[in-house]
């Protein structure tokens, strides 16, 4: 039985790399670590106690469609590191994403979004058309874009920042200002930060999504997700959860908790590593441009360095040449993995046009920059020197 219980500590007492390490209450017998109740369905003492369960008037475990202490101790933690009063975690990122448009959202209402969104989430804003509700897709980094598009009708205001690929960073701060101007949500994809990194509760922002599935697990193994916010909100979330069903797996939740513990740590290595790269390839003469917001010369550095507190693993950079050139550095790597995944401690390289964001139009490409010459490093914590040598031998040759 852990020493503690949630009335005698607060988590917002303990300081981030404690509250990785030990946020989330159970009663968990002689345990040590974190049980897994893989269990579907929970027992009660009576049948009078089911019908307290079902009517709420008894709190407690029904079915792991809505709860399940497994999960219960990853949402606690992972709010307790994003600052926020409440979390519930959803089967995947995208789940996350929808659970928001479900829950928020009807015909009638309007989201503005930044064009560098994930590719999933521009899709799935398009196919929201089909149930009268339009997205204005503005650019991440214009707040002026973002201040024109609002209207009446606006309920949520959504980005990532960084972006994927392209590390194009969001000013959380504005775009908070002009969310509750107008009474929208504004809604940040916290998923290349982490808590580690930047805190969007914080900075204004209100929710937060994660997909678990890149630096929360941190080893490339389960599908999950989770938002963030106010009880309120979440409350509203979980109403749906239970009727929905988006409901994360308690194994993949026991991963995630378990990969919380190491999150800061691994964060700040992934974050050395990245800028290691970044600045090797901004030497390279096969390369046109780095993206990387770690760079003084990224063109939002100082806003990047104001909302981060490192600058995390994710790079981009183009090539000279078109597509031959990036797929040949791409195939002549050996030691990298050809895969989409990313925030995994191997390091991924991906050619964005032709994977995660193939299915744009090539209009939706050219406005989110994705050009056929852009290759994507998710820089793992191998090490460094190993990953430099492997991307010189692919260079010479293309
Ligand atoms: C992967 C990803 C998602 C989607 O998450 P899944 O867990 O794959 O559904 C959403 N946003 C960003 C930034 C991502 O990288």
């Amino acid at each position: 039985m852990p020493k503690y219980s949630p009335e005698d500590i607060y988590l917002s007492e303990l300081r981030p790399a404690t509250q990785a390490i030990r946020g989330g209450y159970l009663s968990y017998a002689e345990s040590h670590s974190e049980p897994l109740y893989l269990t579907s369905s929970f027992v009660f003492e009576s049948a009078r106690q089911a019908a307290d369960r079902f009517n709420g008037s008894e709190p407690g475990n029904i079915y792991s469609r809505f709860t399940n202490p497994t999960v219960r101790i990853f949402e606690e933690r992972l709010a307790g590191l994003e600052c926020a009063e409440s979390c519930v975690a959803t089967s995947s990122g995208m789940a996350a994403v929808l659970a928001i448009i479900f829950t928020f959202l009807k015909s009638g209402d309007e989201i503005v979004c930044s064009r560098s969104v994930f590719g999933a989430t521009l899709v799935m804003f398009n196919n929201l058309q089909k149930f009268g509700i339009r997205t204005r897709f503005v650019s991440q980094t214009d707040v002026g874009e973002w201040e024109a598009a609002v209207n009446a009708s606006t309920k949520l205001l959504f980005l990532e920042t960084p972006s994927n690929p392209l590390c194009e960073i969001g000013d959380i701060r504005n775009l908070a200002k002009i969310s509750n101007r107008v009474g929208a949500l504004l809604v940040v994809d916290n998923c290349l930060c982490t808590p580690a990194l930047q805190v969007p509760l914080r900075l204004g922002a209100d929710l937060v999504i994660h997909s678990a599935t890149k630096y929360l697990d941190g080893q490339g193994r389960c599908i999950g997700g989770a938002i963030c916010g106010a009880k309120a909100l979440i409350q509203q979330v979980h109403a749906n959860l239970r009727s929905a069903g988006f409901s994360m797996s308690p194994f993949n939740a026991w991963v995630f908790l378990k990969g919380l513990e190491t999150l800061g740590i691994r964060m700040e290595a992934h974050s050395r590593n990245a800028r290691t790269v970044a600045e090797w390839l901004s030497d390279h003469p096969s390369i046109q441009r780095v993206y990387y917001p770690g760079l003084i010369s990224h063109p939002q550095y100082d806003l990047a360095a104001e909302q981060q507190s490192e600058f995390g693993g994710i790079l981009s950079f183009s090539v000279r040449g078109a597509r031959d050139e990036a797929w040949r550095l791409i195939d002549n790597t050996r030691l990298l993995s050809i895969t989409a995944n990313l925030g995994d401690t191997k390091t991924t390289i991906t050619h964005p046009a032709t994977t995660t964001h193939s299915r744009l139009t090539k209009e939706e490409k050219i406005s989110a920059g994705i050009s056929e010459n852009l290759v994507r490093l998710s820089v793992g914590l191998e090490d460094v020197r190993d990953i430099l040598n492997d991307l010189e031998i692919a260079f010479e040759a293309v």
